[in-house]
């Protein structure tokens, strides 16, 4: 019986090795096809490919068999069990930067799902993973728009000049933000109000465009509305506590050819310490030949004062001033009170008087675009 047994395992093995051999004789490319995957994929996983290059690579043999008609620029192929939904795209566009987030995805996922596409306006693309969510970081040589569209188990992403996308273009600039804290009294940064003030800016834009904003674009940062059957793009240059040099906020109204440019500060005194010195300026770019920024300003401050009821310390030339000196377009650096003095402290922060500050500048933003068209 035992010897039966024995007999029978030695047949099974021995033509278990007969089929192996046969496999690795008759495919031999089978065995050294799994082992270059293998030396290829941990080559990748230790960094040593650019993303971009393998892009590079997998572009070609999908276009190479033909079976990808390349519908945009970029083809991102989510992991099976991964929503779209659940897929963030978010356009930093003052550093030129696209994020893409999809979370559940992991280390590898960059290698079994590659994109697709053309490099012609990635500078780079970085790729890292933190708290389960993959992380896409993808450098442009430009600000583009992302339009996104979602087709089966593919996002299909396209960048787009905002030049080609919007008639006319307003940069919205909440001063200073994050280490640079503007003026600073009674424990009041003026950075926070400032930006409270352009968030409620926003909200006016937002309400203008409801019902006309394209679905398939993914820009949370730009606001879009039509007037007078054009199509406004508003941008931002921060929406959130982040520190951002002076020189970005120009180059970002300089990039995007914008119309208007506007800057919302407050004052203080030089010493900081409270006083009786209140009320309202706005500065403009004295060499701006055209006088288009001092009659831009103008608007600002005259709106200000009606509806706020605020002391008129006038109009100020700013060339002085970094983002008002560099900007090529009609540009105004408003300077809603002084921090520096208790009533209109008091003021600036309640939630009302921020609420008119907003609606009187987006006013009078509609109002100088309309000027402009009629002069076009
Ligand atoms: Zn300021």
């Amino acid at each position: 019986m035992k010897l039966k047994i024995y007999r029978l395992a030695t047949v099974i093995l021995v033509t278990l090795a007969l089929a192996l051999m046969y496999i690795y004789l008759r495919f031999p490319e089978l065995h050294v096809y799994a082992l270059q995957k293998q030396v290829e994929y941990q080559n990748r996983i230790a960094g040593q490919e650019s993303i971009i290059d393998l892009m590079r690579q997998e572009t070609d043999i999908v276009t190479r068999v033909g079976n990808e008609n390349l519908m945009s620029q970029l083809r991102v192929e989510l992991p099976s069990d991964v929503s779209v939904k659940d897929v963030e795209v978010v356009n930093d566009y003052v550093n030129h930067m696209i994020d893409i987030r999809i979370p559940g995805a992991d280390k590898s996922y960059i290698y079994d799902y590659p994109l697709i596409g053309s490099c012609d306006n990635i500078i780079d693309i970085r790729y890292g993973v933190a708290a389960s969510t993959a992380e896409l970081a993808i450098e442009l040589d430009d600000i583009y728009l992302v339009e996104a569209k979602n087709i089966d188990r593919y996002i299909y992403i396209n960048f787009l000049s905002p030049k080609d996308v919007y008639d006319e273009i307003v940069v919205v600039d909440a001063g200073h933000g994050g280490k640079d804290v503007g003026a600073s009294s009674q424990g009041v940064n003026e950075k926070d109000i400032d930006l409270l003030i352009t968030e409620k800016m926003r909200g006016y834009f937002e309400q203008m465009g409801e019902g006309n904003a394209a679905d398939d674009f993914v820009n949370q940062n730009v606001t879009e509305y039509m007037l007078n059957d054009k199509r406004i793009g508003v941008f931002y240059t921060r929406k959130s506590d982040v520190y951002i040099p002076v020189q970005n906020r120009s180059a970002l109204a300089n990039a995007l050819g914008a119309d208007l440019f506007i800057s919302v500060h407050n004052n203080s005194t030089a010493s900081g310490r409270m006083s009786t010195i209140n009320g309202t300026e706005v500065m403009y770019r004295a060499s701006d030949v055209f006088g288009q920024s001092k009659g831009f300003a103008e608007m600002c401050l005259n709106a200000l004062l009606w509806n706020l009821g605020s002391t008129s310390k006038g109009l100020v030339a700013g060339d002085d001033i970094y983002i008002v000196r560099t900007a090529e377009m009609p540009v105004a650096l408003v300077e809603v009170g002084f921090m520096s003095n208790q009533e209109e402290l008091n003021k600036l922060c309640d939630d009302e008087y921020q609420n008119k500050t907003a609606m009187s500048l987006c006013e009078v933003i509609n109002s100088a675009l309309q000027i402009y068209n009629n002069q076009e």
